[in-house]
């Protein structure tokens, strides 16, 4: 299986290398040449497996000969032992055949454990094997950062930094990032919202003297293998709800577009998927766009969901690549007008292609705090924010005699502020991880200027 890039100019590289390269040499993102298929009978054969089973076989057709069947299976097998739930990704029915997929049980209680933790293995057999060490920064709106550190601590193959907005992640947040004592992990404060930590790191792969200075990877949602770890659970979801032989729809919170262009990538492998539902905060360029064919940029305006807080959706692009039936000049176009005006139009074949995939709605400030409330009062669930944004979009637009689910992206005590104001309940972290808050912290500030961040880095790093 070979990579290409969205914007056709990068070099073609295998699983392995599009894994250590994150962003791609031409500023695109990589994408794999063929996307493969599975039949109803290999869908309905997942039916009986563990999640990490259903792993094995929807990762395996991606990775060509980069990894051994055995050395996936005992990378999957490590990945998800740190999980609190057996079933990693359980289901448990909100109202009649709404669902919520719980995400939240990995270390760091938010989805991106699902995909970190596995990347933190594939890195470490592959660095090891090529006997090399490398840099990965990262830009973080609070999980990408909590899960990325958790799962690369210690890795001796590796030095990561992560470039946080300083103030707008919540205390968990931050102190699943800064109470890591391991000095191959370092949480970095910014003076800027995520956006400027993302152009930052942006800036510094295409500091090409740098980053080949350093041996830059990423492992932001842009990277490729993070999404491919995200596609295992709509298989495993939707066999648990009788795919093949039923259709089932997703509402997905999102603000980069990782997590739904997983389930993108499902129902181009051939799972039965009805609706994507993108579920927007008031940063909402995603429903813009769908709605009116324009994509652009607007102030971040910080939010109670802060995981989306994101005005320039990175994984969008890919969507935009298959929406072009993969033509990497017209994506390269796009991305320069965005870059050049802050916005592009979307041509309207383009936009119809688009909307045949994806349904789209967005929650205000209020809509989420009600939300919350209302799950609380009529299901005594608990939801946190993101996950609330998700339920309400999918209960506005879902069509009742097919199956919905909503992703549950992270716990409710990773953002228990907006939850005790909307319950007046506040939502207690999980027994295993109750000392959080006892645990020294390390902070450190840096300047949002990329001459700053990247003298940080060279002094830090072990190379
Ligand atoms: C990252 C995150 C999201 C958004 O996911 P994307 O893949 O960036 O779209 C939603 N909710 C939570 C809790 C997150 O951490």
């Amino acid at each position: 299986m070979k990579y290409i890039s969205t914007r056709g100019k990068a070099p073609v590289l295998n699983f392995e290398e599009a894994m250590l390269t994150g962003l791609a040499r031409d500023g695109g993102l990589y994408v794999p040449q063929s996307i493969p298929n599975f039949s109803p009978d290999d869908i309905s054969s997942m039916s009986d497996l563990s999640y990490e089973e259903i792993a094995f076989k929807v990762i395996s057709p991606f990775i060509g000969d980069c990894f051994s069947d055995d050395e996936l299976i005992k990378i999957i097998n490590k990945a998800y032992t740190e999980f609190g739930h057996i079933e990693r990704a359980p289901l448990v029915e909100l109202e009649s055949n709404h669902f919520l997929l719980e995400l939240f049980h990995g270390p760091t209680l938010a989805f991106k454990d699902f995909a970190m933790q596995l990347i933190g293995q594939f890195f470490q057999v592959a660095l090891e094997r090529k006997k090399s060490r490398v840099t990965i920064v990262g830009a973080t709106s609070g999980d990408t950062g909590s899960a990325a550190i958790e799962a690369f601590r210690g890795l001796d193959a590796v030095d990561l930094f992560i470039l946080y907005p300083d103030g707008r992640v919540s205390d968990v947040q931050r102190r699943q990032m800064t109470t890591p004592s391991e000095n191959n992990v370092h949480a970095i404060a910014i003076n800027g919202h995520f956006d400027d930590c993302q152009a930052r790191l942006k800036d510094m792969f295409n500091d090409f003297e740098f980053r080949d200075g350093v041996n830059l990877a990423g492992v932001n949602s842009i990277n490729w293998a993070r999404v491919l770890a995200q596609v295992v659970y709509y298989f495993s979801t939707a066999v648990k709800l009788g795919a093949p032989n039923k259709k089932i729809s997703f509402s997905v919170p999102t603000g980069n577009f990782g997590d739904i262009f997983a389930g993108f990538v499902a129902k181009k492998m051939g799972l039965s998927i009805d609706r994507l539902v993108i579920a927007t905060n008031q940063n909402d360029i995603l429903h813009r766009c769908l709605s009116s064919g324009v994509y652009e940029t607007d102030r971040v305006l910080p939010s109670i969901s802060p995981s989306m807080d994101i005005q320039v959706s990175s994984n969008f692009e890919r969507a935009l690549f298959y929406a072009t039936d993969c033509d990497g000049s017209e994506v390269s176009n796009l991305m320069e007008q965005l870059k050049s005006t802050g916005k592009f139009t979307v041509s309207g074949s383009v936009l119809e292609i688009l909307r045949e995939n994806f349904d789209s709605g967005r929650a205000s400030e209020d809509e989420t705090h009600s939300e919350i409330a209302y799950n609380y009062q009529k299901h005594s669930e608990l939801l946190c924010p993101h996950s609330a944004i998700g339920v309400l979009t999918a209960r506005k637009q879902r069509k009742i005699n097919i199956p919905m689910v909503t992703l549950a992206t992270a716990h409710p005590a990773k953002f228990p502020t907006a939850v005790k104001n909307a319950t007046s309940v506040f939502p207690e972290l999980p027994s295993r991880m109750a000392n959080l808050f006892d645990l020294d912290e390390r902070i450190t500030n840096v300047e949002n200027n990329l001459q700053s961040i990247q003298a940080f880095v060279k002094e830090r790093i072990k190379i």
